[in-house]
């Protein structure tokens, strides 16, 4: 199966003669054996299998397989939600007493567990503009600096993640760069063709798509020699005590990051999705092609809508060719630079308001990734704990409202913005 489309339909559930056309909700905490002995190797991570949902069910794996196969990586984990995968994704490597560079225009939720609450476990993050140079992302590595983290396209600035120039920097220090792939899917943009060495999804968004199931992934691309930095990544390349000593990468190889992640951290935090979320979301995953393509369609022609508008102040999608992230789009995102437009009502805040409160079609809500078209003002809603020098930090202004473009048809979509904006 070489397409992607192909994939978003045939991969990960594969049934045997006889068996379920769909993949079956496995929906059982448990699973039963024979022999004593075999569930013992299981525990001992000797053989493969499921044994309790916390950590892995057949329903979430062919998830997992399909995810795996669409961002082309060796494995993946879903987990309960998209903050868990950055928890577990930042934490399979770096504890107490280690720092991880951050974008700073990254997903509020993102920000705040960084900047709050991974510090109270002892973990510093430093953030950096999107837009330093490598000299600038060099000077600020650390001995104890375990990983580089950013979004291929930022929630809610929109800056597009120059993923090479990180990368090379993360790349020549042997530390990996961790990618939140979530506004493009694997549809528009595969970060590990670009040098990236884990990829982590909110699954919440647009792999789902209709707004019914949180949930969050991790995919390994299976690239990153732990084994060449081992001193940095002893919990990889050293024994671990939970497993009678077991040493990932020795016993794992190229899945040591994905099995740890699973078998460690999984284990331990246990934000596992439930398998009728993962049934659900895989059912909405086989039309992810076709819902990007026109989630890309419709946002391209309501941004340049909006541009040409007398009562818009600025509008922001990396697809205008005026933005400043056009070139980084046409390199990274040349299928379309998926659903989100960030743009300004002339009249600040209060004219926002006015506006956003008379859409009918556009309903205001916290989401983004919606086949429903939606509407949202992040510096008073999810970027609201942040101060006015963060919220510069992370691009929100206090105008910005941020649209999600849905699939309806893109005359009702513009339609009802002339009609709300009329009221300004
Ligand atoms: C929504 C979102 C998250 C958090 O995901 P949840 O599923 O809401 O926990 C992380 N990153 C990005 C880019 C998001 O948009």
């Amino acid at each position: 199966m070489s397409e992607i489309e192909t994939k978003c339909i045939q991969e990960g559930y594969v049934p045997a003669n006889g068996e379920a056309r769909v993949l079956p909700i496995y929906q059982s905490t448990t699973f039963r054996y024979d022999s004593v002995d075999t569930l013992g190797d299981l525990f001992d991570l000797k053989t493969s299998g499921h044994f309790y949902t916390r950590l892995s069910n057949p329903t979430n794996e062919a998830v997992e397989k399909k995810l795996a196969a669409l961002e082309g990586g060796v494995g993946a984990m879903v987990t309960a939600s998209g903050q868990s995968a950055a928890l577990i994704a930042i934490t399979n490597i770096a504890s107490a007493g280690d720092h991880i560079i951050s974008a700073s225009a990254i997903y509020g939720g993102t920000f705040n567990l960084f900047n709050v609450t991974l510090r109270k476990l002892g973990i510093d993050t430093t953030f950096v503009n999107v837009n330093a140079t490598p000299e600038e992302i060099q000077a600020l590595i650390r001995p104890n600096t375990k990983a580089i983290f950013g979004e291929t396209i930022t929630n809610p600035s929109l800056d597009v993640l120059d993923i090479e120039k990180f990368a090379q920097v993360a790349h020549k220090n042997g530390i990996p760069l961790i990618v939140d792939n979530t506004f493009p899917t694997p549809i528009l943009c595969r970060p590990f063709e670009f040098g990236a060495d884990i990829v982590m999804h909110s699954t919440s968004k647009f792999l789902d798509g209709h707004a019914v199931v949180l949930g969050g992934a991790i995919v390994d691309s299976g690239r990153f020699d732990w084994q060449a930095s081992a001193d940095r990544f002893p919990g990889l390349t050293q024994p671990d005590a939970s497993y009678h000593g077991i040493v990932y990468t020795d016993t794992f190889g190229e899945d040591a990051y994905i099995t740890k992640a699973r078998v460690q951290m999984m284990r331990d935090f246990g934000a596992q999705m439930s398998p009728m979320s993962a049934f659900i979301l895989n059912m909405n995953m086989e039309t992810l092609h076709l819902r990007m393509q026109r989630h890309c369609e419709n946002a391209q022609k309501v941004a340049e809508y909006l541009q040409q508008h007398e009562k818009i102040a600025w509008v922001n999608y990396p697809g205008l060719p005026d933005n400043p992230y056009y070139a980084l789009a046409r390199k990274y995102l040349p299928k379309g630079c998926s659903a989100v437009i960030a743009y300004g009502v002339k009249g600040g805040k209060a004219a926002a308001k006015q506006f956003m409160e008379h859409l009918k079609l556009a309903s205001l809500e916290i989401h983004v990734a919606d086949i429903r078209t939606c509407c949202l003002h992040p510096a008073s809603t999810t970027h609201r704990q942040l101060t006015d020098e963060q919220l510069v930090q992370a691009g929100v202004s206090p105008d910005l409202i941020r649209m999600s473009v849905g699939l309806e048809n893109v005359k009702d979509i513009i339609a009802d913005i002339e009609r709300a904006l009329k009221t300004v």
